[in-house]
């Protein structure tokens, strides 16, 4: 992008790898979707009836890429790992069908909804616990072309080489489809959005030091480090 007519300089666009390319995913929003899988709800004590999904988001520039760093976040004690499975958009639009939504998928990664859960107090905003700098270990997206839609197959996280969180991306309470249609009736999707699809159960908390390694059956894996405590 052409920047030259600005009366500054802001750092680059985000964006992500694309698997087996050296081109760039551009990343224009990060939306989320929380309580998506029963055994998750369970764990944080919610009602585990299919309610309406909840979303919220994230800063495109809190990506973090695969291999780096996640900085221990200022003002928690508890900060958790949530590890969930992401759609890339290469289109969008208002109100789209469940039949047509697959068809604006670029493709799929492995992200980390990374959470100040001592902060995440029910009924205030959500933006501090999950929406800070670093928030959003990225792997990289792989175009549907290569892995076909992802509706089943393992999703895991090992911290330290250790299964923490470990389920089936069939367990989603409101599956790919259903989450374009619902979040496009309150959002305008466009190219470059993506959704990370909510995490199973086993959520819990890192500590600096540590090493984080998701996987999900046919994608890119992800691995980030976690670093010092921010003063
Ligand atoms: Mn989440």
């Amino acid at each position: 992008m052409d920047r030259s007519g600005f009366v500054i300089q802001t750092p680059e666009l985000a964006s992500l790898a694309v698997t087996g390319t050296s081109e760039r995913f551009p990343v224009r929003r990060i939306y989320c979707v929380g309580r998506n899988y029963v055994a998750h709800v369970r764990e944080m004590g919610g009602n585990e009836e299919r309610d309406p999904p909840i979303f919220f988001q994230k800063p495109a520039d809190s990506i973090v890429a695969d291999g780096g760093t996640v900085p221990y976040p200022t003002r928690t004690e508890d900060f958790h790992h949530e590890m969930e499975m992401v759609i890339a958009l290469k289109s969008g639009g208002s109100n789209i069908a469940e039949a047509q939504a697959l068809d604006h998928i670029f493709g799929y990664g492995v992200a980390l909804d990374m959470t100040r859960r001592d902060i995440q107090g029910n009924g205030k905003p959500w933006e501090i616990a999950k929406s800070f700098d670093h928030s959003c270990p990225c792997g990289p997206i792989t175009p549907v072309e290569k892995s076909g839609h992802i509706a089943s197959g393992e999703i895991k996280l090992t911290v330290n080489g250790e299964t923490r969180q470990v389920s089936d991306i069939d367990l989603l309470i409101w599956k790919v489809p259903e989450i374009i249609a619902n979040l496009s009736t309150y959002f305008e999707l466009k190219a470059g959005d993506i959704i990370l699809t909510g995490t199973p159960h086993g959520v819990g908390p890192v500590k600096p030091g540590d090493v984080l390694v998701g996987t999900i059956a046919g994608l890119e894996k992800l691995t980030v480090h976690i670093g010092d405590r921010q003063a």
